[in-house]
């Protein structure tokens, strides 16, 4: 589906990816994870077309992400960012409908009516009791499962996530995780998500892309990829990595140690 080949991005003198060689398969859910600046948010900013690389080939369905335009771009890739969405007077279901933008005219008109379409997601997300709630009213959790709302109304083929559960405390952390795994679960949707928490990473990711300075440092299971020295070295902590003793996924133990 996505295909990288020594795809590198600079800005002015910084080098923020450097020589990505990259396939995402439809399906996989992938998280990036990283020290800050090791160039995820760049890659994703690629991804989504946001930024075109520097040098390198970045091609989505065969062809170059540059050569589609943002519209054509919109109806297959969604993004969703750390706060999906400000608080703002729009109501939970005006957001929702903006999500539609894709698929509208000029005129801002629809084909076919998307209101079942966005009861639906509504319902879906438990969002039945906001939808005509602003979202200067709600919770971040709320305001989160909104923005996520948003894109699943985009129906996307591909779904980028920058960091979505920072500001969500683990109650909603999860929340978030599981609407989207089991949004992947019904539609078959390819999730690319950065991820900081290791351990959420292990447990709903299948596969991990550790950048470091921006090259990739490693890329594999979880299993494969969240040992101890491995974290040791990328992000200079010294921790215990345990099994999970439900699902048997590695989960990293952080001690006071941090190292150079
Ligand atoms: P991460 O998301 O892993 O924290 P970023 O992709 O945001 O990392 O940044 C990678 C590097 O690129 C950093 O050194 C950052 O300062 C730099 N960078 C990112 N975006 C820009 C930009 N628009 N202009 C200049 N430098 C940038
Ligand atoms: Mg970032």
């Amino acid at each position: 589906m996505i295909t990288l080949q020594d795809v590198s991005k600079r800005f002015d003198r910084v080098n923020a990816v450097t020589g990505i060689d990259w396939n995402v398969s439809v399906g996989e859910w992938w998280g990036i994870i990283g020290p800050n600046g090791s160039g995820k948010s760049t890659l994703l900013h690629l991804l989504s077309g946001v930024e075109s690389p520097s040098s390198g080939h970045l091609q989505f369905r065969g062809r170059e992400v540059s050569s589609y335009s943002r519209k054509e771009l919109a109806r297959s890739v969604a993004v969703l960012q750390q706060e999906g969405l400000g608080p703002s007077d729009f109501t939970v279901r005006e957001v929702l409908e903006m999500g539609r933008y894709p698929f509208q005219d000029w005129m801002g008109r629809e084909k076919k009516d998307s209101g079942p379409l966005l009861d639906r997601i509504i319902r879906k997300l438990e969002l039945e009791n906001f939808q005509s709630r602003r979202l200067d009213q709600l919770s971040g959790g709320q305001r989160q499962r909104a923005a996520l709302g948003k894109v699943m109304a985009q129906e996307p083929t591909l779904l980028l996530l920058d960091e979505p559960t920072t500001y969500l405390d683990i109650h909603h952390q999860l929340q978030f995780m599981n609407m989207v795994a089991e949004w992947r679960e019904d539609t078959g949707i390819t999730v690319i998500s950065v991820l900081h928490d290791l351990n959420l990473a292990a447990q709903f990711c299948d596969q991990l892309l550790v950048l470091q300075d921006g090259k990739i440092a490693g890329e594999g299971t979880p299993a494969e990829i969240l040992t101890e020295d491995f974290i040791r070295q990328v992000f200079r902590v010294d921790p215990a990595v345990v099994s999970h003793p439900e699902n048997g996924a590695p989960q990293v133990l952080l001690t006071a140690n941090v190292s150079d």
